[in-house]
């Protein structure tokens, strides 16, 4: 079967890979996997020419590899149009990134086809079909990093909603985040900046009353060497966090839940927190739904850009 070339553009980098889909049961194959700086500050327009240039080189390089890609797979930051190719909204961690035209600008490079879907969707895919939710039919896949994003996966597909918008799991209510500002623009209380990555940070300088740490990862060090206020941090965000699963999962029924990113590397109080406040929250029935740690890592997006583009290509 032949390979996909795939790009995941994220805030920081742009990865890109081929990638060979595999019959049933095999893993899949990533190869001559790269990545760039995305520079997002330069704005949209100059990620856009960045990602045209990587394109042009990853093509090349295929070409010198004997390897004969059939279509793009693009996993993308923010919210795209996957019929038209345009990103129809960003945050404020790609300024300029909303309204860029990726189809177009790809079709300057290359005749191939290109599919384009979210990064949370293609992550979700990726582990739905050859991760830690192959086995289930109604996934609910949790991404926790530097903020928190969703995917509701049925039968192989994304389910995207009315507007695009479906999956969007930190932006759901949770008593934890009342007065701390969320990506969203609200302090009515999200769940995003008091449990994502750069949320533990923010709730451990809160009860500390200074800003002494600046992510996740040092508050799950200092947790690792006592201290008491980041154990109570890591504790209460993962619990507040497991709630909102569980109530998410009481929604729409999941067989498989799958939480993946940085924050899951927290450690086992937060771990077990996190399932605590799902139990509590989850309907009898959805209690011993198992809440499963992805298991492709970085590579989940660009596998899921190859099958989303798989699926859609031919
Ligand atoms: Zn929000």
């Amino acid at each position: 079967m032949a390979e996909l070339l795939t790009f995941d553009i994220g805030g920081t980098k742009i990865a890109s890979a081929f990638v060979r889909l595999p019959e049933e049961g095999d893993a899949p194959v990533v190869l001559l996997r790269d990545e760039i700086p995305t520079r997002a500050a330069e704005g949209g327009d100059a990620v856009r020419e960045r990602l045209m240039e990587f394109a042009y080189q990853q093509l090349q390089l295929a070409g010198e590899h004997g390897i004969v890609p059939r279509g793009i797979g693009i996993a993308a930051a923010g919210v795209p149009d996957s019929k038209t190719g345009e990103i129809i909204s960003a945050t404020d961690l790609l300024p300029g990134w909303k309204g860029q035209q990726i189809y177009q600008a790809l079709h300057q490079v290359t005749v191939l086809p290109v599919y384009m879907v979210g990064d949370v969707v293609a992550h979700g895919l990726g582990e739905a079909q050859y991760g830690a939710g192959r086995t289930s039919r109604i996934m609910l896949s949790i991404g926790v990093g530097t903020g928190i994003g969703g995917a509701i996966i049925i039968d192989g597909q994304p389910f995207f909603g009315a507007h695009g918008m479906a999956g969007h799991a930190g932006h759901v209510a949770s008593p934890l985040g009342v007065g701390v500002l969320c990506s969203c623009g609200t302090t009515q209380g999200h769940i995003e900046p008091v449990a994502s990555g750069t949320g533990l940070a923010t709730l451990y300088n809160i009860r500390t009353d200074g800003s002494q740490v600046h992510n996740g990862g040092e508050v799950a060090a200092l947790a690792n060497d006592g201290d008491e206020t980041a154990i109570s941090v890591i504790k209460d965000s993962a619990h507040a966090l497991g709630v909102c699963i569980g109530g998410m999962a009481n929604l729409i029924d999941p067989d498989g839940i799958v939480v993946s990113g940085s924050v899951t590397k927290a450690g086992a109080d937060w771990w077990s927190a996190l399932r605590i406040g799902y139990r509590e929250s989850a309907l009898p029935l959805l209690r011993d739904v198992q809440l499963r740690e992805g298991e492709l890592g970085g590579d989940a997006p660009l596998i899921g850009a190859a099958v989303a583009a798989s699926q859609t290509i031919n």
